[in-house]
């Protein structure tokens, strides 16, 4: 079984309650097993078989984790439980146990696994579909390249496989993987920028394990505008940094807040703590597909937190969490916007 390659945290967070408070889905739900140690107890349970895939509540709890990553990045010992979670995704999925949901959500997302390019040249911008929803992004995206005076090729298109690895689906993911490296190999990418953080983390994380080769290198918008050595004119002003679910937790990428920086930011503190998730399940990628009542719920909590809600502005790395955020009546700006801005 998969979730055989996380045998310490089976063993361990079953155990522990250390990071209970870093369960955002446990925050809104007010439910021990929404957290990494009821989670892993249940996997244990399902290898000394006092607990099976049968049991929906048990599948229903795994598929509900807002997957933030948040508690094996401040672990003391970084216990995989986050992995152990993907894991035992997949081994639902092996034992033919996905709910109906689950399983029509992956057919949808399997069958958009195409792009189209548009432009000339080796630097390309994956707008991916997330991104793609907010003209806002994009516009500050294209801004930003033209600032730069390159012209990259736009990539547009579906799935290229990390919702799929999310929802437990690993051979269609690979298959995604395999199909959308080769779709950048045909275009001649040798330099990838992608806005989406998910993408981000598919690209440089999960296509190594996968064993699939990219011809390219990928960089995070944030790296590629830092990179890009522009002198802006004006100051972002005062802001609440939300980090990423993906650039920190799983990626331990840092350009968000050296860009910031460069931006002349007054960064300023958010909620109680640093090292929750306000993410709203971005991790989970299409939780809001899901459970859209876990995201609204994950919303309101961040709103609950926020000073003057009306008029704070939280950045955020991804289009996922603006827009979360924003259903909830919050104001939040992606990176590139902010950048954008201080041209
Ligand atoms: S990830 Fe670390 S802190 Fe969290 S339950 Fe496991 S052992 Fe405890």
């Amino acid at each position: 079984m998969n979730i055989s390659n996380y045998e310490e945290a089976i063993l361990n967070c079953r155990f522990c309650f250390m990071c209970r408070h870093l369960s955002a889905i446990g925050n809104v739900r007010f439910t021990e097993v929404d957290t990494p140690r009821v989670r892993a107890a249940m996997l244990y349970g399902l290898r000394t078989g006092t607990n099976s895939f049968d049991d929906e509540d048990f599948v229903d709890a795994l598929y509900r984790q807002d997957l933030s990553a948040c508690c094996v990045h401040h672990c003391v010992n970084h216990f995989d439980e986050n992995g152990l979670a993907l894991a035992a995704r997949a081994d639902v999925v092996e034992a033919g146990k996905a709910p109906e949901a689950v399983k029509a959500l992956a057919a949808e997302l399997a069958a958009t696994s195409s792009w189209k390019a548009s432009g000339k040249g080796d630097l390309a911008w994956f707008e991916d579909d997330t991104t793609a929803s907010d003209r806002s992004a994009v516009a500050a995206a294209k801004k930003l390249f033209a600032a730069a005076k390159v012209a990259p090729k736009t990539i547009t298109g579906g799935c290229i496989g990390k919702a799929l690895k999310v929802l437990g689906f690993l051979p269609e993911a690979k298959a995604a993987a395999e199909k959308f490296a080769a779709f950048l190999a045909a275009e001649g990418v040798k330099t990838l920028v992608v806005s989406n953080p998910a993408a981000y983390d598919a690209l440089t994380r999960d296509y190594a394990d996968f064993g699939v080769k990219l011809p390219c290198k990928v960089l995070h918008i944030s790296q590629w505008i830092l990179q890009a050595k522009f002198t802006f004119a004006k100051k972002a002003g005062p802001v609440h940094p939300l980090a990423d679910d993906f650039l920190r937790n799983y990626d331990g990428v840092d350009a968000p807040e050296k860009l910031l920086k460069a931006l002349k930011a007054e960064c300023l503190p958010f909620g109680t703590n640093d090292e929750e998730t306000y993410n709203c399940g971005e991790g989970a990628v299409v939780l809001d597909r899901l459970h859209p009542e876990l995201v609204e719920a994950l919303a309101k909590y961040v709103a609950a937190r926020a000073d003057d809600p009306e008029r704070d502005t939280l950045a955020v790395a991804s289009v996922y969490v603006k827009r979360a955020l924003a259903k909830a009546g919050l104001r939040a700006v992606t990176l590139e916007e902010l950048a954008a801005k201080c041209l």
